[in-house]
């Protein structure tokens, strides 16, 4: 499976201890080809974003390996860890997560300021991300003051910057009217398309879920079935 971007052998997870201990994951294996979109798909509660937190090596497993370009991620700790996610993932999430009171711009360029890339090839890149998405004329903009579908622009702007190879994606349209979700789609399964990013797409929207390639089904941590799209 070297053509496998992320893998994951009977992955666990728990949280809390003893008696208030409570199993997230009970064991997923799973593999995520490069270029694929893929679907997790389950009611609340199901372990979604827990899955999706440990496939971006933002939270730990309790036991099992998850494999990165069919690396151990296991072994990447500190300042290498920040690297690798920082270089090889982008993120979009429900709430938008952007720096309140602040440039558009700014948002968009501090992926590549933590990448120690300097302020002018900054500027540069974030503002082909923002033209990108259609909103380079709000660059200037303080972030706050955008509409929800303006910010989830931003949001993907900022999460395609630093050229990502994955792009995961938590409920992104969870936040926004049917039709401002819709375009949000669109803009996702585009990227996906035409730049050949991987997308990881949390969602309970089964017509969602519908367009992209693969979706597992996620129930009470483990996964129910898979389906490949028509
Ligand atoms: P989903 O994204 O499918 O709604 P989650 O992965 O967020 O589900 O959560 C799965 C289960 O794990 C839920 O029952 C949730 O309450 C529990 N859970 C998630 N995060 C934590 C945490 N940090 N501490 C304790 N329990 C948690
Ligand atoms: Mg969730």
């Amino acid at each position: 499976m070297s053509e496998a971007v992320l893998e994951t052998k009977d992955l666990h997870k728990s949280y809390g201890k003893g008696s208030n201990r409570f199993d997230a994951l009970k064991g997923v294996t799973l593999s995520i080809g490069r270029g694929e979109s893929l679907a997790i798909v389950g009611k609340s509660g199901s372990g979604k974003s827990t899955l999706m937190h440990l496939l971006a090596l933002l939270d730990r497993p309790t036991s099992g390996e998850i494999l990165l370009n069919g690396d151990d991620a296991a072994r990447l700790k500190g300042r290498i860890l920040n690297t690798t996610r920082n270089h090889t993932f982008g993120f979009v999430f429900q709430q938008f997560f952007l720096v309140p009171n602040t440039s558009v711009l700014d948002n968009v360029m501090l992926p590549l300021k933590i990448a120690g890339i300097g302020s002018r090839a900054r500027k540069i890149q974030a503002m082909e991300a923002l033209d990108a998405l259609d909103m380079s004329d709000k660059a200037k903009s303080n972030a706050t003051d955008l509409s929800g579908g303006q910010k989830q622009r931003v949001v993907i702007a900022r999460a395609l910057v630093n050229e990502p190879s994955v792009i995961f994606a938590d409920e992104p349209t969870g936040n926004l009217d049917s039709a401002t979700g819709a375009v949000v789609e669109d803009i996702l399964l585009d990227l996906k398309k035409d730049r050949g990013i991987t997308l990881v797409l949390v969602t309970h929207d089964a017509d969602l879920a519908a367009r992209c390639d693969r979706s597992i089904f996620v129930k009470d941590g483990l996964i129910l079935e898979q389906e490949l799209s028509a």
